[in-house]
């Protein structure tokens, strides 16, 4: 049995999300199977929609935000954080279940920086996705606990970007 890596894209420069959806693409052109979750998002980007349509491709739902955090009231935040224990249990049955050759969680690490999820449900759902297959993380502020754990570890910097001269998100291109 081939060995199974864990890939962590973190920084603030733009591409993190799309390289991890690209890494998703790749497997799946291989025939095998592939686990999205997406934290933080109200689960509308682009990429969700196109990798929906892959039968091998399974995108969770359940971990979803509609709106930002900070906007929450200290109870939402609290069933938001409840939710989403709920969810990672979830997520850990889905992974053990389809045995995904790739695992992609989309910007845990900035739910982990709000500690919307628990590192301790994070590491379990890491370490089960890695008994399958690769795993990807990405986001913001990576903490030091999964910078040591990875195996690849990309830091995109943000050289410029166009929405620090005023040019707002694109459709298609930001999402
Ligand atoms: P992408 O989803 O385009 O690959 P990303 O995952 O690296 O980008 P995030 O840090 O998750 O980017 O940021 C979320 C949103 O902000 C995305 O729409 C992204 O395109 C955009 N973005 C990325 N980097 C910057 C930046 N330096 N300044 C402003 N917006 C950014
Ligand atoms: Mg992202």
């Amino acid at each position: 049995m081939s060995q199974h890596l864990m890939h962590l894209y973190t920084g603030n420069g733009k591409g993190k999300t799309t390289a991890a959806m690209g890494q998703a693409l790749r497997m799946l052109g291989h025939g095998k199977p592939v686990f999205i979750a997406q934290f933080m998002k109200d689960g509308t980007s682009g990429e969700l929609e196109s990798l929906k349509r892959f039968d091998l491709a399974t995108v969770f739902e359940g971990a979803q935000l509609k709106g930002f955090f900070a906007n929450l009231t200290p109870q939402q935040q609290e069933e938001a954080r409840r939710q989403h224990g709920e969810a990672l249990e979830a997520m850990i049955e889905a992974v053990s279940r389809i045995q995904p050759a790739l695992t992609v969680l989309d910007e845990l690490c900035i739910a982990l920086y709000i500690r919307l999820v628990r590192q301790e449900d994070a590491l379990r759902l890491i370490k089960t996705a890695l008994q399958h297959g690769d795993v990807v993380v990405t986001g913001r502020y990576a903490p030091e606990s999964l910078m040591e754990m990875a195996d690849y570890v990309t830091r995109m910097e943000a050289v410029r970007h166009p929405f620090d001269a005023g040019v707002p998100a694109r459709e298609g291109i930001e999402w």
